[in-house]
C-alpha cells in the first residue's frame, strides 16, 4: 500500500456548505467512513485533489419511522443499521446485509451512503499502483484495454455492495440532493450497467437517504453472500430474497436481487410468474436456473465466473425455499 497522497480536505458542518463546495469542485470526492475510498486513494486508483468529509454534517445520520415506512439517513453506519429494531423485524434482509459487510471495524465506520455508492470492483483494478502499472493499467483507470474482455471497450467490473440488493427487494427509493433541488428515485435507477460509470448521480449531487415503504415491511426476507474469507471479504456473489405467501401457501409476492455478478445490483426478472402458485421442488429449480441465467459474472475475481453463477443461483433457491417454509 502506498502512502496517503496530498489532497485538500474540506470539513463542512452542514449539507448546504458541502454541496456548495462540491459545486465549485466537481471532481472532489465525498468521504464519510472512507473504508473503501481511502484504500483506493492509497492504491492510486483514485487521485482526488479535493475531498469533502461529510462525517460531521448534521442530519445525515437521521432515522425516522412513520406510517409511510422507514427513512434511513445516508450517514448511518452499517453497524447502526444492523442494530435498528424496525429494520431487524420488518426488513430483515437489510439487517442481514449490513452485518455481512466486511468486518466489525469497517461496519463501525462504513456508512449506508458509502455502501450504496461503492465503486465497482475488479481483479485487475483493485490492485497496487505497481501491479497495475506492470499490467499497463486498464480501461477503468489510465489504461487502453480491458484485461477481462480484451478487444472490447466495455468495463465489466462488478458492483459488490451488500446493502443495495437487500433494499432493492423492498422497493427502496433514494433521496438525492443538489444545491438547487431534491429528487427521489427508485433505488434501481441509481445504477447503470457500466463498470466504468455505474452511478447515475450528477457531479453536484449527493445521496442523503433511503425510504423503505411500509406496505412491504414485515415480509419474510433474507440476504446471503459467498466470499473467500467469511470474516471480511466482498461478495463473490450475493442474493437477497423477499416473499409473501397466503395461509394456504399460495405465493403473493416474490422478489430476488443480486450483487457481485454484474456492474450493478440486479433485480431478477420473471418472479411475478410464481405469484398465485405454490412452490415445490420444480418451481424452486426454475428459480435457481432463471437466476443463474440472468447473472453475468465475468472474470473480475480470482473465482471463476461459472462458479459464481452457480453459487448465486443456489443462494437464491435456498433462501427462497427457507423463507417459503417459514
Ligand atoms: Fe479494467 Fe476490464 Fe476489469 Fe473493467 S473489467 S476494471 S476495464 S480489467
Amino acid at each position: 500500500m502506498e502512502y496517503m497522497p496530498d489532497f485538500h480536505l474540506h470539513r463542512p458542518a452542514n449539507l448546504e456548505d458541502a454541496l456548495e463546495i462540491k459545486a465549485r469542485n466537481p471532481d472532489a470526492r465525498f468521504v464519510a467512513g472512507g473504508t473503501d475510498l481511502l484504500v483506493n486513494v492509497r492504491r492510486g486508483i483514485e487521485q482526488p485533489t479535493e475531498m469533502i468529509d461529510i462525517s460531521e454534517v448534521g442530519g445525515l445520520d437521521s432515522f425516522t419511522e412513520d406510517g409511510d415506512g422507514l427513512y434511513l439517513g445516508a450517514g448511518l453506519t452499517l453497524k447502526a443499521i444492523a442494530a435498528l429494531e424496525p429494520v431487524q423485524s420488518g426488513y430483515k434482509a437489510i439487517a442481514d446485509a449490513a452485518v455481512a459487510v466486511a468486518g466489525p471495524t469497517h461496519r463501525a465506520y462504513g456508512t449506508l451512503g458509502g455502501n450504496l455508492c461503492l465503486d465497482t470492483r475488479c481483479l485487475y483494478y483493485n490492485q497496487s499502483e505497481w501491479w497495475r502499472q506492470s499490467n499497463a493499467y486498464c480501461l477503468k483507470e489510465r489504461g487502453e484495454i480491458c484485461h477481462v474482455a480484451t478487444g472490447g471497450k466495455t468495463c465489466f467490473a462488478a458492483f459488490s455492495g451488500d446493502v443495495a440488493p437487500a433494499m432493492l427487494v423492498f422497493g427502496a427509493e433514494v433521496a438525492i440532493q443538489s444545491p438547487s433541488a431534491e429528487r427521489r428515485i427508485p433505488l434501481a435507477d441509481l445504477y447503470r450497467n457500466d463498470g466504468l460509470d455505474h452511478l447515475t448521480l450528477g457531479a453536484d449531487e449527493i445521496v442523503t437517504g433511503i425510504y423503505l415503504p411500509a406496505n412491504l415491511g414485515g415480509n419474510a426476507s433474507a440476504y446471503e453472500k459467498a466470499r473467500v474469507r467469511g470474516s471480511i471479504d466482498f461478495p463473490l456473489a450475493g442474493a437477497a430474497v423477499r416473499l409473501a405467501k397466503a395461509a394456504d401457501g399460495t405465493l403473493e409476492d416474490l422478489c430476488i436481487a443480486l450483487t457481485g455478478v454484474n456492474p450493478h445490483p440486479q433485480l431478477v426478472k420473471g418472479m411475478d410468474a410464481y405469484v398465485g402458485k405454490k412452490l415445490g421442488e420444480a418451481e424452486l429449480d426454475e428459480i435457481r436456473e432463471s437466476t443463474r441465467k440472468q447473472a453475468k459474472p465475468m472474470h473480475t475475481t480470482t473465482v471463476a465466473p461459472w462458479y459464481r453463477r452457480r453459487v448465486v443461483g443456489a443462494l437464491a433457491r435456498r433462501l427462497t425455499a427457507e423463507l417459503y417454509a417459514t
